[in-house]
Protein backbone atom coordinates (compact mmCIF):
# COMPACT_ATOMS: atom_id res chain seq x y z
CA UNK A 1 0.00 0.00 0.00
CA UNK A 2 1.17 3.44 -0.82
CA UNK A 3 1.93 6.07 2.12
CA UNK A 4 1.95 8.68 -0.21
CA UNK A 5 -0.79 11.30 0.79
CA UNK A 6 -3.58 12.68 -2.34
CA UNK A 7 -2.69 15.73 -3.02
CA UNK A 8 -4.84 18.12 -3.54
CA UNK A 9 -5.19 18.17 -6.90
CA UNK A 10 -6.08 14.90 -6.94
CA UNK A 11 -8.84 15.56 -4.43
CA UNK A 12 -9.95 17.99 -6.53
CA UNK A 13 -10.21 15.24 -9.50
CA UNK A 14 -12.09 12.67 -7.70
CA UNK A 15 -14.33 15.04 -6.52
CA UNK A 16 -15.04 16.44 -10.21
CA UNK A 17 -15.10 12.16 -11.12
CA UNK A 18 -17.87 11.61 -8.20
CA UNK A 19 -19.66 14.93 -8.87
CA UNK A 20 -20.03 13.59 -12.73
CA UNK A 21 -21.19 10.40 -11.35
CA UNK A 22 -23.68 11.55 -9.01
CA UNK A 23 -24.88 13.70 -11.77
CA UNK A 24 -25.28 10.85 -14.27
CA UNK A 25 -26.95 9.02 -11.57
CA UNK A 26 -29.45 11.45 -10.79
CA UNK A 27 -30.32 12.04 -15.20
CA UNK A 28 -30.86 8.33 -15.18
CA UNK A 29 -32.84 8.58 -11.87
CA UNK A 30 -34.93 11.10 -13.75
CA UNK A 31 -35.33 8.91 -16.85
CA UNK A 32 -36.19 5.91 -15.49
CA UNK A 33 -39.29 8.15 -13.51
CA UNK A 34 -39.86 10.25 -16.61
CA UNK A 35 -40.24 6.90 -18.50
CA UNK A 36 -41.70 5.20 -15.52
CA UNK A 37 -44.99 7.98 -15.53
CA UNK A 38 -44.34 8.16 -19.29
CA UNK A 39 -45.64 4.46 -19.36
CA UNK A 40 -48.06 4.26 -16.53
CA UNK A 41 -50.01 7.33 -18.41
CA UNK A 42 -49.93 5.17 -21.41
CA UNK A 43 -51.12 2.10 -19.76
CA UNK A 44 -53.65 3.92 -18.12
CA UNK A 45 -54.99 5.74 -21.22
CA UNK A 46 -55.48 2.02 -22.79
CA UNK A 47 -59.42 1.59 -22.51
CA UNK A 48 -58.67 -2.27 -22.45
CA UNK A 49 -57.55 -3.78 -19.03
CA UNK A 50 -54.05 -4.78 -18.79
CA UNK A 51 -52.36 -6.38 -16.15
CA UNK A 52 -48.63 -7.92 -15.20
CA UNK A 53 -48.26 -10.93 -12.57
CA UNK A 54 -45.18 -12.78 -11.53
CA UNK A 55 -44.55 -16.10 -12.10
CA UNK A 56 -45.92 -16.91 -8.31
CA UNK A 57 -49.14 -15.26 -10.09
CA UNK A 58 -49.08 -11.90 -7.82
CA UNK A 59 -49.96 -9.15 -9.59
CA UNK A 60 -47.50 -6.73 -9.87
CA UNK A 61 -48.37 -3.92 -11.81
CA UNK A 62 -52.29 -3.20 -13.80
CA UNK A 63 -53.41 -0.40 -15.62
CA UNK A 64 -56.31 1.98 -14.91
CA UNK A 65 -59.23 -0.11 -16.87
CA UNK A 66 -58.10 -3.36 -15.07
CA UNK A 67 -58.41 -1.99 -11.22
CA UNK A 68 -61.76 0.23 -12.16
CA UNK A 69 -63.53 -2.07 -14.71
CA UNK A 70 -62.34 -5.70 -13.97
CA UNK A 71 -62.25 -5.57 -10.18
CA UNK A 72 -63.26 -2.21 -8.99
CA UNK A 73 -60.45 -1.76 -6.47
CA UNK A 74 -57.94 0.68 -6.19
CA UNK A 75 -54.21 -0.53 -7.49
CA UNK A 76 -52.20 -0.60 -4.81
CA UNK A 77 -54.70 -3.18 -3.30
CA UNK A 78 -54.43 -4.88 -6.16
CA UNK A 79 -50.89 -4.80 -6.40
CA UNK A 80 -48.86 -7.88 -4.42
CA UNK A 81 -52.21 -9.53 -4.40
CA UNK A 82 -53.27 -12.89 -6.41
CA UNK A 83 -56.28 -14.33 -8.29
CA UNK A 84 -57.43 -15.72 -4.86
CA UNK A 85 -57.17 -12.87 -2.57
CA UNK A 86 -60.49 -11.40 -4.25
CA UNK A 87 -63.12 -13.74 -3.02
CA UNK A 88 -65.95 -11.42 -3.35
CA UNK A 89 -64.38 -9.84 -7.15
CA UNK A 90 -63.53 -13.04 -8.34
CA UNK A 91 -65.38 -15.80 -6.93
CA UNK A 92 -63.28 -18.75 -6.80
CA UNK A 93 -64.52 -20.97 -9.63
CA UNK A 94 -63.26 -18.28 -12.04
CA UNK A 95 -59.95 -18.01 -10.20
CA UNK A 96 -59.49 -21.33 -10.51
CA UNK A 97 -60.28 -21.23 -14.20
CA UNK A 98 -58.42 -18.46 -14.77
CA UNK A 99 -55.34 -19.81 -12.65
CA UNK A 100 -55.46 -22.79 -14.63
CA UNK A 101 -54.91 -20.61 -18.19
CA UNK A 102 -51.79 -18.79 -16.23
CA UNK A 103 -50.14 -22.45 -14.95
CA UNK A 104 -50.75 -23.89 -18.89
CA UNK A 105 -48.63 -20.85 -20.37
CA UNK A 106 -46.02 -21.30 -17.49
CA UNK A 107 -45.79 -24.61 -19.33
CA UNK A 108 -46.46 -24.09 -22.34
CA UNK A 109 -44.36 -20.34 -22.55
CA UNK A 110 -44.80 -17.74 -25.12
CA UNK A 111 -48.49 -16.39 -26.48
CA UNK A 112 -52.07 -17.33 -25.05
CA UNK A 113 -55.11 -16.09 -26.37
CA UNK A 114 -58.73 -17.45 -25.58
CA UNK A 115 -62.06 -16.15 -24.91
CA UNK A 116 -63.84 -16.54 -21.44
CA UNK A 117 -66.38 -15.21 -18.93
CA UNK A 118 -65.35 -12.34 -16.96
CA UNK A 119 -67.29 -10.62 -13.68
CA UNK A 120 -66.92 -7.11 -13.40
CA UNK A 121 -66.82 -4.52 -11.13
CA UNK A 122 -70.36 -4.05 -11.42
CA UNK A 123 -71.35 -7.57 -11.17
CA UNK A 124 -72.31 -8.08 -14.94
CA UNK A 125 -70.59 -11.12 -16.71
CA UNK A 126 -69.20 -10.01 -19.70
CA UNK A 127 -67.38 -11.94 -22.81
CA UNK A 128 -63.58 -11.30 -22.83
CA UNK A 129 -60.70 -12.31 -25.62
CA UNK A 130 -57.31 -13.03 -23.35
CA UNK A 131 -53.93 -11.80 -24.86
CA UNK A 132 -51.34 -13.15 -22.64
CA UNK A 133 -47.82 -13.90 -22.88
CA UNK A 134 -44.81 -15.11 -20.84
CA UNK A 135 -42.35 -12.30 -19.75
CA UNK A 136 -38.48 -13.72 -19.75
CA UNK A 137 -35.56 -12.23 -18.47
CA UNK A 138 -32.63 -12.32 -20.42
CA UNK A 139 -30.99 -14.85 -18.76
CA UNK A 140 -34.07 -17.10 -20.52
CA UNK A 141 -35.89 -17.08 -17.25
CA UNK A 142 -39.49 -16.71 -16.81
CA UNK A 143 -40.43 -13.76 -15.02
CA UNK A 144 -44.07 -13.34 -15.24
CA UNK A 145 -47.05 -12.77 -17.34
CA UNK A 146 -48.29 -9.83 -19.21
CA UNK A 147 -51.95 -9.82 -20.53
CA UNK A 148 -54.36 -7.70 -21.68
CA UNK A 149 -58.26 -7.94 -22.03
CA UNK A 150 -60.79 -7.16 -25.06
CA UNK A 151 -64.06 -7.06 -23.88
CA UNK A 152 -66.20 -9.01 -27.09
CA UNK A 153 -69.51 -8.69 -25.32
CA UNK A 154 -70.98 -6.73 -27.89
CA UNK A 155 -69.15 -8.46 -30.87
CA UNK A 156 -70.98 -11.40 -29.37
CA UNK A 157 -74.37 -10.54 -28.85
CA UNK A 158 -74.30 -9.14 -32.63
CA UNK A 159 -73.12 -12.26 -33.62
CA UNK A 160 -75.62 -13.88 -32.03
CA UNK A 161 -78.24 -11.75 -33.06
CA UNK A 162 -77.18 -12.40 -36.83
CA UNK A 163 -76.77 -16.04 -35.89
CA UNK A 164 -80.77 -15.82 -34.91
CA UNK A 165 -81.55 -14.02 -38.04
CA UNK A 166 -79.66 -15.74 -40.48
CA UNK A 167 -81.86 -19.00 -39.01
CA UNK A 168 -84.62 -17.57 -39.55
CA UNK A 169 -83.66 -16.45 -42.80
CA UNK A 170 -82.95 -20.36 -43.95
CA UNK A 171 -85.85 -21.17 -42.18
CA UNK A 172 -88.04 -18.79 -44.60
CA UNK A 173 -86.38 -19.80 -47.53
CA UNK A 174 -87.03 -23.69 -47.25
CA UNK A 175 -90.85 -23.23 -45.82
CA UNK A 176 -94.35 -22.90 -47.51
CA UNK A 177 -95.59 -19.84 -46.28
CA UNK A 178 -98.92 -20.97 -46.20
CA UNK A 179 -99.00 -24.59 -44.43
CA UNK A 180 -95.27 -24.29 -42.59
CA UNK A 181 -94.25 -27.53 -44.34
CA UNK A 182 -91.11 -27.81 -46.63
CA UNK A 183 -91.13 -25.87 -49.68
CA UNK A 184 -90.12 -27.40 -52.88
CA UNK A 185 -86.71 -25.71 -53.38
CA UNK A 186 -85.61 -27.27 -49.96
CA UNK A 187 -87.38 -30.56 -51.47
CA UNK A 188 -85.29 -31.00 -54.23
CA UNK A 189 -81.97 -30.66 -52.63
CA UNK A 190 -83.00 -33.56 -49.31
CA UNK A 191 -84.39 -36.08 -52.85
CA UNK A 192 -80.85 -36.17 -53.83
CA UNK A 193 -79.61 -36.34 -50.30
CA UNK A 194 -81.90 -39.35 -49.62
CA UNK A 195 -80.77 -40.72 -52.87
CA UNK A 196 -77.11 -40.51 -52.88
CA UNK A 197 -77.55 -41.90 -48.79
CA UNK A 198 -78.80 -44.90 -50.25
CA UNK A 199 -76.32 -46.20 -52.46
CA UNK A 200 -73.67 -45.13 -49.55
CA UNK A 201 -75.66 -47.44 -46.99
CA UNK A 202 -77.61 -50.12 -46.41
CA UNK A 203 -81.14 -47.68 -46.53
CA UNK A 204 -84.20 -48.19 -47.93
CA UNK A 205 -86.02 -45.19 -47.95
CA UNK A 206 -90.27 -44.02 -49.18
CA UNK A 207 -91.20 -41.74 -51.30
CA UNK A 208 -94.88 -40.54 -51.34
CA UNK A 209 -96.30 -38.07 -53.14
CA UNK A 210 -99.99 -36.38 -52.37
CA UNK A 211 -102.52 -35.11 -54.31
CA UNK A 212 -105.89 -33.65 -52.86
CA UNK A 213 -108.74 -35.13 -54.93
CA UNK A 214 -110.77 -32.41 -56.85
CA UNK A 215 -109.14 -29.35 -55.25
CA UNK A 216 -110.64 -27.18 -58.16
CA UNK A 217 -114.29 -27.89 -57.58
CA UNK A 218 -113.31 -27.42 -54.00
CA UNK A 219 -112.19 -24.18 -54.74
CA UNK A 220 -115.08 -23.11 -57.20
CA UNK A 221 -117.66 -24.39 -54.42
CA UNK A 222 -116.52 -22.81 -51.30
CA UNK A 223 -113.91 -20.40 -52.38
CA UNK A 224 -110.17 -19.71 -52.37
CA UNK A 225 -110.05 -18.83 -48.74
CA UNK A 226 -112.15 -21.96 -47.85
CA UNK A 227 -109.65 -23.93 -49.96
CA UNK A 228 -106.15 -22.23 -48.54
CA UNK A 229 -107.81 -23.50 -44.87
CA UNK A 230 -108.41 -27.03 -46.22
CA UNK A 231 -104.75 -27.24 -47.71
CA UNK A 232 -103.43 -25.93 -44.42
CA UNK A 233 -105.46 -28.66 -42.55
CA UNK A 234 -104.43 -31.36 -44.72
CA UNK A 235 -101.10 -30.38 -44.52
CA UNK A 236 -101.02 -30.09 -40.65
CA UNK A 237 -102.25 -33.87 -41.26
CA UNK A 238 -99.56 -34.84 -43.43
CA UNK A 239 -97.04 -32.96 -41.07
CA UNK A 240 -98.51 -35.41 -37.62
CA UNK A 241 -96.94 -37.89 -39.96
CA UNK A 242 -93.37 -37.20 -40.24
CA UNK A 243 -92.11 -36.73 -36.61
CA UNK A 244 -88.84 -38.45 -37.02
CA UNK A 245 -85.88 -36.64 -37.45
CA UNK A 246 -85.06 -38.45 -40.69
CA UNK A 247 -88.71 -37.56 -41.79
CA UNK A 248 -89.92 -34.48 -44.78
CA UNK A 249 -92.73 -33.43 -45.22
CA UNK A 250 -93.29 -30.42 -48.10
CA UNK A 251 -95.95 -29.03 -50.11
CA UNK A 252 -94.04 -28.90 -53.21
CA UNK A 253 -96.95 -27.49 -55.17
CA UNK A 254 -100.74 -26.11 -54.65
CA UNK A 255 -102.29 -28.77 -53.33
CA UNK A 256 -99.57 -31.40 -53.92
CA UNK A 257 -97.25 -33.02 -51.22
CA UNK A 258 -94.81 -34.90 -50.58
CA UNK A 259 -93.03 -37.12 -47.83
CA UNK A 260 -89.80 -38.34 -47.40
CA UNK A 261 -89.21 -41.03 -44.58
CA UNK A 262 -86.49 -44.00 -43.69
CA UNK A 263 -88.18 -47.40 -44.06
CA UNK A 264 -87.58 -50.53 -41.56
CA UNK A 265 -89.19 -52.81 -42.71
CA UNK A 266 -91.34 -52.30 -46.17
CA UNK A 267 -94.83 -53.65 -45.73
CA UNK A 268 -94.97 -50.47 -42.96
CA UNK A 269 -94.23 -48.47 -45.75
CA UNK A 270 -97.60 -49.56 -47.70
CA UNK A 271 -99.64 -49.22 -43.88
CA UNK A 272 -98.29 -46.06 -43.37
CA UNK A 273 -99.23 -44.76 -46.57
CA UNK A 274 -102.53 -46.02 -45.93
CA UNK A 275 -103.04 -44.26 -42.46
CA UNK A 276 -102.71 -41.23 -43.85
CA UNK A 277 -105.00 -41.13 -46.29
CA UNK A 278 -107.74 -42.64 -44.36
CA UNK A 279 -106.77 -39.23 -41.36
CA UNK A 280 -107.85 -37.15 -44.14
CA UNK A 281 -110.67 -38.49 -45.09
CA UNK A 282 -111.93 -38.36 -41.10
CA UNK A 283 -110.84 -34.87 -40.67
CA UNK A 284 -114.73 -35.24 -42.86
CA UNK A 285 -113.60 -31.73 -44.29
CA UNK A 286 -116.98 -31.51 -46.74
CA UNK A 287 -116.07 -32.16 -50.35
CA UNK A 288 -117.64 -30.63 -53.04
CA UNK A 289 -120.42 -33.06 -54.87
CA UNK A 290 -117.61 -35.14 -56.48
CA UNK A 291 -119.15 -39.57 -56.32
CA UNK A 292 -116.00 -40.49 -54.55
CA UNK A 293 -116.96 -39.18 -50.74
CA UNK A 294 -118.86 -36.79 -48.88
CA UNK A 295 -115.26 -35.65 -47.37
CA UNK A 296 -112.15 -33.82 -48.58
CA UNK A 297 -109.80 -37.06 -49.98
CA UNK A 298 -106.11 -37.72 -51.14
CA UNK A 299 -104.96 -39.67 -53.50
CA UNK A 300 -101.20 -40.95 -53.33
CA UNK A 301 -98.70 -42.62 -55.51
CA UNK A 302 -95.71 -44.42 -53.50
CA UNK A 303 -92.40 -45.97 -53.64
CA UNK A 304 -90.00 -47.91 -51.59
CA UNK A 305 -86.40 -47.11 -53.13
CA UNK A 306 -83.13 -49.15 -52.31
CA UNK A 307 -80.79 -49.75 -55.29
CA UNK A 308 -81.56 -46.26 -57.57
CA UNK A 309 -78.70 -45.37 -59.84
CA UNK A 310 -77.26 -42.10 -58.55
CA UNK A 311 -76.63 -40.05 -61.12
CA UNK A 312 -77.79 -36.44 -62.23
CA UNK A 313 -80.76 -37.38 -63.14
CA UNK A 314 -81.94 -39.69 -60.33
CA UNK A 315 -84.21 -37.18 -58.43
CA UNK A 316 -86.00 -36.42 -61.51
CA UNK A 317 -86.53 -40.13 -62.14
CA UNK A 318 -87.70 -41.39 -59.00
CA UNK A 319 -90.00 -37.91 -59.30
CA UNK A 320 -91.27 -39.69 -62.80
CA UNK A 321 -91.91 -42.92 -60.70
CA UNK A 322 -94.16 -41.43 -58.14
CA UNK A 323 -95.89 -39.45 -60.47
CA UNK A 324 -96.84 -42.31 -62.47
CA UNK A 325 -97.96 -44.43 -59.51
CA UNK A 326 -99.85 -41.25 -58.24
CA UNK A 327 -102.08 -41.01 -61.82
CA UNK A 328 -102.84 -44.98 -61.30
CA UNK A 329 -104.51 -43.87 -58.08
CA UNK A 330 -106.32 -41.40 -59.92
CA UNK A 331 -106.95 -43.45 -62.53
CA UNK A 332 -108.42 -46.25 -60.24
CA UNK A 333 -110.80 -44.33 -58.73
CA UNK A 334 -109.01 -41.73 -55.97
CA UNK A 335 -109.00 -41.98 -52.39
CA UNK A 336 -106.32 -44.78 -52.69
CA UNK A 337 -102.87 -45.69 -53.17
CA UNK A 338 -100.63 -47.36 -55.51
CA UNK A 339 -97.54 -48.76 -54.13
CA UNK A 340 -94.43 -49.98 -55.92
CA UNK A 341 -91.45 -51.58 -53.98
CA UNK A 342 -88.32 -50.94 -56.01
CA UNK A 343 -85.42 -52.97 -53.98
P1 LIG B 1 -107.47 -34.10 -59.26
O1 LIG B 1 -108.33 -34.92 -58.37
O2 LIG B 1 -107.29 -34.72 -60.60
O3 LIG B 1 -106.16 -33.80 -58.62
O4 LIG B 1 -108.26 -32.74 -59.52
P2 LIG B 1 -107.89 -31.32 -58.93
O5 LIG B 1 -109.07 -30.45 -59.17
O6 LIG B 1 -107.43 -31.43 -57.54
O7 LIG B 1 -106.65 -30.90 -59.79
P3 LIG B 1 -106.39 -29.63 -60.65
O8 LIG B 1 -104.92 -29.69 -61.00
O9 LIG B 1 -107.33 -29.53 -61.80
O10 LIG B 1 -106.65 -28.42 -59.71
C1 LIG B 1 -105.84 -28.09 -58.61
C2 LIG B 1 -106.45 -26.91 -57.94
O11 LIG B 1 -105.75 -26.54 -56.77
C3 LIG B 1 -106.46 -25.68 -58.80
C4 LIG B 1 -106.24 -24.53 -57.86
O12 LIG B 1 -107.38 -23.73 -57.78
C5 LIG B 1 -106.03 -25.18 -56.51
N1 LIG B 1 -104.94 -24.54 -55.79
C6 LIG B 1 -103.62 -24.58 -56.08
N2 LIG B 1 -102.92 -23.85 -55.18
C7 LIG B 1 -103.81 -23.34 -54.31
C8 LIG B 1 -103.70 -22.51 -53.16
O13 LIG B 1 -102.61 -22.07 -52.72
N3 LIG B 1 -104.85 -22.18 -52.52
C9 LIG B 1 -106.06 -22.64 -52.95
N4 LIG B 1 -107.15 -22.31 -52.27
N5 LIG B 1 -106.18 -23.41 -54.02
C10 LIG B 1 -105.09 -23.77 -54.71
MG1 LIG C 1 -102.39 -31.59 -58.67
MG1 LIG D 1 -105.62 -32.50 -57.17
Amino acid sequence: MSNTKPTYEMLEEKIKFLETKAFLANSLQEMVELNHSFLTMLFDTIPNPIFYKDKNGIYQHCNDAFSKTILGISKKDIIGKSLYDFPDEIPKELADIYNQKDQELFINTGTQYYEGKVQCFDKVVRDYKFYKATFVAENGEVQGIVGTMLDVSEYNKILEELKIKNDALDKLSITDPLTQLYNRRYFNGILKDKISLLTRNDQVFAFMFIDIDFFKNYNDTFGHKKGDIALEDVAHTIQSFALRPTDYAFRIGGEEFCILFNVSEIDKATEFAKKLIKKVEDLKIQAAPNGISKFLTVSAGLCVFKDIICDENCANKAFEKVDKLLYTSKQNGRNQITCEINV
